[in-house]
């Protein structure tokens, strides 16, 4: 299948995710009975992850969606991200960051961080996807769909310039640069 100039083939079929998902949806029923979980899928990468998970979670729980917005600093040379849609008070809450994909985990790290800083009372997050740089640092990732290398994936709510998105399975390129990743 070819995306305007990268050509992609099947990785991660449509039943293995769903699969992979009930797993992870009784991992978190399991774990928080008794409290009532905030999820916090972040968009625009974890719509249908977060949408197909949270459908099967059997305990109560409530979801806010949040987005990392880029700013370029007007003083400094790099972009400043931050964290927009939270407005829910989170004060004391149990919060589940829903990611896409997890790569190098500067993302997610700075997410956990800004909402740790408003007083939580705990932050876990749950990953379909995660690389292994994100491995490597130790990243926090409390449920993780699927470990994969350095390829660059698309489908299921992933995109490549904004496309594929609507994908029902997960395809990765070939021969992408490792570097590109
Ligand atoms: P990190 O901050 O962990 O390096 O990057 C995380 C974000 O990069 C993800 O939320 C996603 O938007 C994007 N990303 C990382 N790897 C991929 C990939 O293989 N495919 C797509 N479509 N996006 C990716």
């Amino acid at each position: 299948m070819k995306i305007q100039d990268l050509e992609f083939e099947p990785f991660i079929s449509s039943a293995d995710v769903q699969a992979r998902i009930a797993f992870l949806a009784e991992a978190i029923s399991r774990d928080y009975a008794g409290l009532t979980p905030v999820f916090l899928p972040v968009l625009n990468g974890s719509f249908m992850f977060a949408a197909d998970l949270i459908r099967k979670v059997t305990i109560p729980c409530r979801v806010s969606f949040v987005k990392i917005a880029s700013y370029v600093g007007m003083e400094s040379t790099g972009d400043l991200r931050t964290l927009i849609g939270h407005e829910e008070s989170l004060f004391n809450q149990d919060l589940i960051i829903v990611e896409d994909i997890v790569d190098s985990g500067l993302t997610l790290r700075k997410i956990m961080d800004e909402l740790r800083s408003r007083g939580t009372r705990s932050i876990e997050a749950v990953a379909l996807l995660r690389k292994a740089p994100a491995r490597e640092r130790s990243i926090d990732v409390k449920y993780v769909g699927f470990d994969i290398d350095k390829e660059f994936v698309l489908g299921y709510g992933l995109d490549y310039n904004g496309l594929g998105r609507n994908l029902n399975e997960i395809y990765k390129a070939l021969d992408y640069p490792q570097d590109k990743t």
